[in-house]
């Protein structure tokens, strides 16, 4: 269970750039929504400070009617996927997504558990003692998904996570993600540049402009509107 709730939040850097202009959204659990809008309009920033990774500079970020903003971003059971999904390189496809429980000193058995049940849900089985650089772009973006999955996060949020991938890929990445979301059942929020991810992705889309919400609709009135 993950509702989250951004309430009148603000981002102001410390160089004084108003980043983010009072954000209003309410997500509901298992939702996917989306971040649309030009480059440089706060989706990221916005992103950030959800994962805890930017601080708030006013507003309430609550998980679960819990305010978040002065939660560390290890205890808020949050997983973040980025387009520069950088993998260890002299590590396996295993330790790679491993490590982060390993930090985390669970009992061997137990990453060893959640490692194979990520990797059968990633179809990873067969890759695991392979060592990134001798991976497909794709197989590389599902082992980056796979170490957020493993922590069983009850929220992720990605960030542009298939940007750096060619045509095809995007495709068949796009289809499996929408397949994770399903069998997770993990509230998702996740930036986006493409009109077709937007669209077949989301239950509803978040339009920013210049750090401000222009727009909150689902994918059909929003792309199908006369
Ligand atoms: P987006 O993800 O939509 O491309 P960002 O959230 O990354 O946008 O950035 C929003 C705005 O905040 C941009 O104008 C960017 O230059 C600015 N910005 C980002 N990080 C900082 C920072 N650390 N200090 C000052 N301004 C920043
Ligand atoms: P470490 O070197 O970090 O102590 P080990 O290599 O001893 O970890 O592995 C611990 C467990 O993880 C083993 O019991 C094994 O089942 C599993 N494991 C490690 N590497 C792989 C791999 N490449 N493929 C499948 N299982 C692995």
């Amino acid at each position: 269970m993950a509702s989250i709730s951004l309430k009148n939040i603000n981002k102001v850097y410390p160089n004084g750039f108003h980043a983010v202009k009072d954000f209003n959204l309410d997500i509901e659990d298992k939702e996917f929504i989306i971040f649309v809008g030009p480059s440089g309009c706060g989706k990221s920033t916005t992103l950030r400070m959800v994962a805890g990774l930017e601080d708030i500079s006013s507003g309430d970020l609550l998980i679960d009617g819990k305010r978040m903003n002065d939660v560390e971003p290890k205890d808020r059971d949050i997983a973040m996927v980025f387009q520069n999904y950088a993998l260890y390189p002299h590590m396996t496809v295993y330790d790679n997504m491993a490590f982060g429980l390993k930090l985390r000193k669970l009992p061997k058995a137990e990453i060893d558990q959640k490692v194979r049940e990520a990797a059968k849900i990633l179809d990873l089985e067969g890759l695991l003692d392979r060592k990134p650089k001798a991976l497909s772009g794709g197989q590389r973006q599902r082992v980056a998904m796979g170490r957020a999955i493993v922590r069983n996060p009850k929220v992720f949020l990605m960030d542009e996570p298939l940007s750096n991938l060619d045509a095809k890929l995007r495709v068949q990445m796009r289809i499996e993600i929408s397949k994770l979301h399903e069998k997770l059942g993990a509230t998702i929020i996740y930036v986006t540049h493409d009109q077709t991810e937007a669209m077949t992705l989301g239950t509803r889309i978040v339009v920013m402009k210049d750090g401000v919400v222009q727009q909150i609709d689902t994918p059909h009135n929003l792309y199908n509107k006369p």
